[in-house]
């Protein structure tokens, strides 16, 4: 057996302030409770001692510090253990950088296309608010050119009739989600109607869903029409009037009146539906806070809200101070709680703690796999560095100057294809050139970032325009192995929790 450092980083252990010690592969995600002679034999290993010889030197046994003496018989037994987990490949398994090796491929782009799950139209960059934190506005280098403000109805029947050939030719799955996106989507009411009108005059035997992500100010307008065609409506707020300061009109003033009876006249009018089809998405900042948000909608309308933090990328730089005095992370607003138990009953899942063991329990569990080529196949399936999806396999998205991106949350100059002239082209040689050329810049970092396992980057949050790619999510080994230590202490804290976590998330199929 060689002791290379890439294969030593596969293998570790660690020991929590319980004194307990766990031996963790996080290749195999093998994550295993084990004696301290067990870890101390794999602490000398790593150290590059030859373990027989040193057991031969034995005398009558040792001490091993924090945990105090042990016979020789029982550095024995563990050593053969030592030996069976080696031999077993259930610790230095593999040089984990072997499975980054994947290349980004046409049947790869053709795969995500048919297998889509959503179409998003950018129905219209129009709005009829101003918040002060858009996306598109004033505070990020990506505010979109105004050069047309509306989306061409033919180019959006184009990809959909684009998508509905190839998925029913081509795809087991037939269904797809339209879904209308803006700027303010109501205010182009119209396309919304054709679309729709499209849709239903195909005799197609896929399953359509619409959705829809509004700022509420022209819902008691469209309500029936969207009640009646069973959208699920995403619609925006923050809180109460004060927290939901940053949302105004034009005129700056507050749109929070409006927006709120507008949700209660939803709510009167049709309460299944409001029940079942109604999401209510808040940003958080320094207006609001996640009890207030929580506190706000479940008093008001019963309901609890999808909390997400401002957008940290492509902040423009005379900006960024303004940005840092709006912007609040999920995490700190929950420290700074002065009611966690109320947070605990309402979002028990969505808690940091709560989020912390769950990860360690779907990544480093051997015992749950997401599926069955999950089952076979873990550890031996080439993938891509970072978190990135396939282009396309989630979101198509198109924008309403009628380019192709494979997603609504990334910078418009990735641009991937078009609509232009009756058809829909994707740019394959583009697309496969600067997906492998990220790759190739990346994949080194991704070599020796202990997350690759469990990577939460998606390579469009990162600056890709400079040749060598910081990213912001990079772990290596030490710190990654304080980062576990606390995930596995907050599991010994309160077991409870984690046996609560796998029974609500969990089942055998
Ligand atoms: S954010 Fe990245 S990983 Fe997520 S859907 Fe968009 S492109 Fe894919
Ligand atoms: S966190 Fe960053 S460096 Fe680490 S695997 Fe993901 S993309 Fe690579």
């Amino acid at each position: 057996m060689t002791n290379s450092i890439n294969i030593v980083n596969d293998s570790f252990c660690i020991q929590t302030k319980a004194m307990n010690k766990y031996l963790i592969n996080e290749f195999k995600r093998h994550f295993i409770l084990c004696h301290p002679i067990l870890s101390f034999f794999l602490d000398l290993f790593l150290q590059g001692e030859d373990l027989h010889k040193w057991i031969k030197s034995l005398n009558k046994g040792a001490s091993i510090p924090d945990y105090g003496y042990f016979p020789k018989e029982l550095f024995m037994y563990y050593y053969r253990k030592f030996l069976y987990f080696t031999n077993f490949k259930l610790i230095f398994y593999k040089h984990k950088s072997d499975l980054l090796d994947k290349r980004l491929l046409i049947d790869d782009i053709n795969q995500g296309i048919i297998e889509t799950s959503t179409v998003i139209f950018e129905t219209t960059r129009r709005c009829n608010l101003n918040c002060k934190y858009c996306s598109c506005g004033q505070l990020y280098c990506n505010s979109n050119q105004k050069s047309k403000s509306d989306l061409n109805i033919n180019s959006a029947i184009l990809l959909l009739e684009y998508l509905f050939k190839l998925k029913s030719l081509y795809s087991s799955k037939k269904q797809i989600a339209i879904s209308f996106y803006g700027g303010e989507p109501l205010l182009n009411f119209h396309f919304i109607e054709e679309i729709i009108k499209y849709v239903d005059s195909k005799l197609t035997d896929m399953q359509i869903k619409y959705d829809i992500v509004t700022n509420g100010v022209l819902l008691d307008k469209y309500m029936d029409y969207l009640v009646g065609k069973n959208f699920t409506i995403f619609i925006s707020l923050d809180g109460n009037i004060k927290n939901n300061d940053y949302r105004v009109f034009k005129n700056g003033q507050s749109s929070f009146q409006s927006v709120y009876l507008n949700i209660k006249k939803l709510q009167q009018k049709y309460p299944d539906f409001f029940k079942s089809n109604i999401i209510i998405k808040s940003v958080l900042h320094n207006k609001n806070s996640v009890t207030d948000i929580i506190k706000f909608f479940n008093e008001s309308i019963d309901k609890t809200p999808e909390i997400s933090s401002l957008k940290t990328n492509c902040i423009k730089i005379e900006k960024r101070h303004e940005f840092e005095e709006m912007f609040v992370s999920y995490e700190y607003s929950v420290l700074q709680s002065d009611d966690i138990s109320y947070l605990e009953e309402k979002i028990s899942k969505e808690l940091p703690d709560s989020k912390i063991i769950f990860a360690s329990v779907v990544n480093y569990n051997s015992y749950i796999y997401s599926d069955y080529i999950d089952l076979i196949f873990r550890g031996k399936i080439k993938k891509t560095p970072s978190n990135t999806c396939l282009p396309f396999s989630k979101r198509v998205f198109l924008t309403i100057d009628d380019h192709l991106l494979p997603c609504e949350k990334i910078d418009y100059k990735y641009s991937f294809g078009k609509v232009e002239n009756n058809q829909v082209i994707i740019d394959y040689e583009n697309l496969i050139n600067f997906y492998n050329d990220v790759f190739d810049r990346i994949r080194s970092k991704c070599y020796n970032c202990s997350r690759q396992n469990n990577c939460p980057q998606c390579m469009f949050q990162l600056d890709l325009d400079n040749r060598e790619i910081e990213c912001n999510s990079f772990l290596n080994y030490l710190p990654f192995k304080e980062v576990l230590k606390g995930y596995i202490e907050l599991i010994e804290i309160d077991r409870s929790k984690l046996n609560k976590i796998i029974k609500n998330n969990y089942s055998l199929k």
